[in-house]
């Protein structure tokens, strides 16, 4: 998606460890007007798919699958990183490892918001390794519901965390490729 990635080059930041910083239009500070050219992107590769709810995990994904959630006029629901007394006893717990902090946390997903009638999109910000978005795909399973599509606005193919996703039969749509990334440059795939 040229406009995304004319932004990128535009705005983001490389940070050491490979971290790209999207702060002032993805992450922290979302530009709105601009994320909702990216939901209209999701929502004509997905539309087909009588999706019934985005599946997330906190934080940045939030506001870009609220976002997109108000084409396909369905709900969001992200899995959290801290079990509170709200959740209950009924949820779905699984592990992932970050890719910005580099360590193992749990994350947590009521019982009752996912059921096999489900036919669940999931959508994040970042692909790197692949561990947000296979533990997603998992959540969703273990909710007995079916994974239909999974995106996210930037993948960084040279980590493979995205075929692997692929080779495991999922469909995966991302709206760039980065396939490079230094200080020096940010090399997309076309
Ligand atoms: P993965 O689980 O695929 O290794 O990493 C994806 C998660 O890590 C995303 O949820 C995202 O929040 C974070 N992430 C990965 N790479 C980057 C990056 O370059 N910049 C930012 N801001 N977040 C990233």
């Amino acid at each position: 998606m040229e406009l995304l990635k004319q932004k990128i080059i535009d705005s983001a930041e490389v940070l050491p460890g490979g971290v790209l910083k999207v702060d002032s239009f993805l992450n922290h500070q979302i530009d709105v007007t601009f994320v909702s050219k990216l939901a209209e992107e999701w929502y004509r590769l997905f539309k087909e798919e009588r999706i019934t709810k985005i599946l997330t995990i906190e934080s940045a994904g939030i506001g870009l699958a609220s976002i997109t959630a108000l084409l396909f006029k369905v709900p969001v629901v992200y899995a959290k990183k801290t079990r509170n007394a709200a959740l209950g006893d009924e949820y779905l717990s699984t592990k992932v490892i970050s890719y910005t902090h580099g360590q193992s946390y749990d994350v947590f997903l009521a019982k009752n918001l996912i059921n096999k009638d489900d036919r669940i999109l999931i959508l994040d910000d970042f692909l790197a390794n692949g561990s947000a978005l296979k533990v997603l795909i998992q959540l969703a399973e273990m909710g007995g519901a079916e994974v239909v599509g999974t995106t996210v606005a930037i993948e960084k193919s040279y980590l493979g965390g995205g075929d692997d996703i692929r080779a495991l039969g999922y469909r995966l749509e991302s709206l760039v490729k980065i396939k490079e990334l230094n200080d020096k440059e940010i090399a997309f795939e076309d």
